[in-house]
Formats: C-alpha cells, sequence, structure tokens
C-alpha cells in the first residue's frame, strides 16, 4: 500500500456515514466532558471554569482514543488484508489436506515403470521419494557412460550394470521402505500381459514408438490406466490414458510412423533436462491418480517446448469411435507382435 492508496483510503472515508458518526462521537465525548464540568461547579462562576478544566481533557481525550481506534481499525485491517489472510489460510489447509491425503494413499499405491533410462530416472527417483510402497522396473539394457547425461539414477561406477539393478540401487538407498521388483528383459508382445498385470498403473518410459503402441494397446486390453510420455530434441508431451474415460494413444496416433517419417533420437538429439521434466510430469500424474487428486491429463496432451519455453494443454476428443484398440468396432482384440516392429533408438 503506497501514499496514494493511504490518501484515497483516508479521502474515501470521511465521505461515508461512518466517518460522520464517529465525528459525531468525538462531539458527544466533548460536550459530556462540558456538562459534567458545568455540573461539578454548581454555579459558581469559578468552579464551573475549573469543572470544565477537569472534567473536558479527560473526556475529549477518551472520545479521541475511540475515536482513533475506530478509524485506525479499518486502516489496520486495509494493511492486513483479512480476506486475502483467510484465503490463504484456506489455500494452506486445502493443500496440507492434499499432501496428506497423498502421503496415505502413496505408500498403497503400486507402479510399473516400463525404460529405465531417461524418462524412467525422474520417474522412479520423485515415486520412491514420495513413497510409493511397490515400483517395478522393466529394462533389458545396460548402464552405458554415454546415458549419464540424462538418465540421472545411475552413476558412473554403475557402468555396465543393468539398468533396472543401478536404479533399484538407487531407490533402495533413497527409501528403503520402497519395494523395488526389477524385470531385467525387454518389454515385448510376449511379456507385456504379465508384466503390467501386478500393479496399479503403467509408466511409458520407453524411447520407441513400437514400446509405445505395445504398452497401449495392452493397458487398453487389460483396462489398467498408464501414463504416456515421449520426447524428441527439445520437445516432449505427457498424457494419461484411463481406458474407457479418455482417449488413447492409438485414437490420437492411430499407427505407428513408418521408417524415415520420423527422426531417430539420435538424429534429433535430446536434452537431459527436458527429459528430466517430461519424466518428473509423469511421476506427477501417477502420484495424482493414486491419490485420486487433481484432475489427470486424461483427454488432454501437455506439450512443453524447451525452445521457447511454451507449455500447453491441447485437447484431444473424449472418444474416436473408429479407435483400431478402444473404438467401437476394435480390430486390435489381442497383442499381435507383428503390429509393434520398430527400429529403436536411445533416449
Ligand atoms: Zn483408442
Amino acid at each position: 500500500m503506497n501514499k496514494q492508496h493511504i490518501l484515497g483510503f483516508f479521502d474515501d472515508l470521511v465521505r461515508t456515514p461512518v466517518f460522520l458518526f464517529l465525528c459525531a462521537m468525538f462531539l458527544c465525548g466533548a460536550a459530556a466532558g462540558g456538562l459534567t464540568g458545568l455540573r461539578a461547579g454548581e454555579g459558581d462562576g469559578a468552579a464551573v471554569l475549573s469543572g470544565l478544566l477537569a472534567e473536558l481533557p479527560a473526556h475529549v481525550v477518551q472520545s479521541t482514543l475511540c475515536a482513533l481506534i475506530w478509524v485506525l481499525l479499518p486502516l489496520v485491517c486495509a494493511f492486513l488484508r483479512p480476506r486475502e489472510l483467510l484465503l490463504s489460510a484456506v489455500a494452506a489447509a486445502r493443500g496440507f489436506v492434499l499432501a496428506m491425503t497423498v502421503a496415505v494413499s502413496v505408500g498403497e499405491g503400486s507402479v510399473l515403470i516400463i525404460g529405465a533410462g531417461g524418462l524412467g530416472s525422474p520417474a522412479a527417483l520423485y515415486l520412491a521419494a514420495a513413497g510409493v510402497g511397490h515400483i517395478g522396473l522393466v529394462d533389458g539394457d545396460v548402464v552405458d557412460m554415454s546415458n549419464l547425461q540424462r538418465q540421472i539414477i545411475h552413476t558412473t561406477a554403475r557402468v555396465g550394470a543393468p539398468k533396472v539393478e543401478s536404479a533399484a540401487t538407487a531407490i533402495r538407498a533413497l527409501n528403503p521402505d520402497v519395494t523395488v521388483d526389477t524385470y531385467y528383459e525387454l518389454v515385448d508382445a510376449s511379456n507385456i500381459a504379465g508384466l503390467i498385470e501386478p500393479y496399479d498403473l503403467v509408466i511409458d518410459a520407453t524411447d520407441n514408438f513400437a514400446a509405445k503402441f505395445l504398452i497401449n494397446d495392452a493397458c487398453v486390453l487389460a483396462g489398467k490406466p498408464y501414463i504416456h510420455a515421449g520426447v524428441v530434441g527439445f520437445a516432449g508431451q505427457v498424457m494419461t490414458v484411463i481406458p474407457g474415460e479418455g482417449p488413447c494413444y492409438r485414437c490420437i496416433f492411430r499407427d505407428l510412423p513408418a521408417a524415415g517419417e520420423i527422426p531417430t533420437c539420435k538424429e534429433a538429439g535430446v536434452l537431459g533436462a527436458v527429459v528430466g521434466v517430461i519424466g518428473s510430469l509423469e511421476a506427477t500424474e501417477a502420484v495424482k491418480l493414486i491419490a485420486g487428486v487433481g484432475e489427470p491429463l486424461v483427454a488432454r496432451m501437455l506439450t512443453v517446448d524447451a525452445l521457447t519455453m511454451n507449455i500447453r494443454r491441447v485437447p484431444l476428443p473424449k472418444h474416436v469411435p473408429d479407435c483400431p484398440v478402444c473404438g467401437e468396432q476394435p480390430t486390435i482384440t489381442a497383442i499381435d507382435p507383428a503390429n509393434y516392429i520398430q527400429p529403436a533408438c536411445a533416449i
């Protein structure tokens, strides 16, 4: 509140009935003091003067203090902004309740993270830190020195170790209360159904289109929610798929791109920090789903362009009747390995 606001406040104040009432109170106080002094004098001129001198100042001081309190009270309120304080307190209480809800709920949750690389690293770390009770890790690769600029769950000392074991070591060091199951294998058509079955939800942290379509189809067929994400270059995207409540990945992208239609990650390059942002968003969505708080990214695709820092939520159609897997007449009713062939690129 600057000088103009204060002057404006008093300018408004003198126009209010409240202020006139306060002035009247002040005058009443002075009159009361005067009458008391007159009565004390009992008609004697010197005694009246003496009574006025004795009573009037005290009453004027009292009424002045009273008036000051009435004037200062709204001014103090204007400074403290009680409505905003109340709203802040309500927001803080709401945040506390949400935090407690998340803290109590996540321990019962189980999440399968498919891919222990750039996306899986932050996702696994944040889920472990949040206290998610059961985390599964699927990856058939080993840690390479070239991975370390973006796959932050691994360390130089663990180069050559299976990524799932390296990640499990980091998770256990961070939160020993988390149960970690590792699957040192590449996800494919033969094992996907068995891998996702024990878990509440799945995080797609893979680096290739074949795996993304495979995860989508398996999760939709199993009715299991999952969180999709992808990163190319400086751009990333996140979408949550809850079968029956919104579109799936195949509703939007329909089929794998043909070889040569999209650049590989090596051609496009991947910025490690962008993968970290997108993987963290996946963990956020997972915690929300487990705790049942907030609004998941269902029927919306969050896109992040790190070059411009444009972050958008792109609305998606809620229902795509001709989707091959979740449409009204699906053509994909089982996992056929022939539908998921794509050269991989390393994120
Ligand atoms: Zn669909």
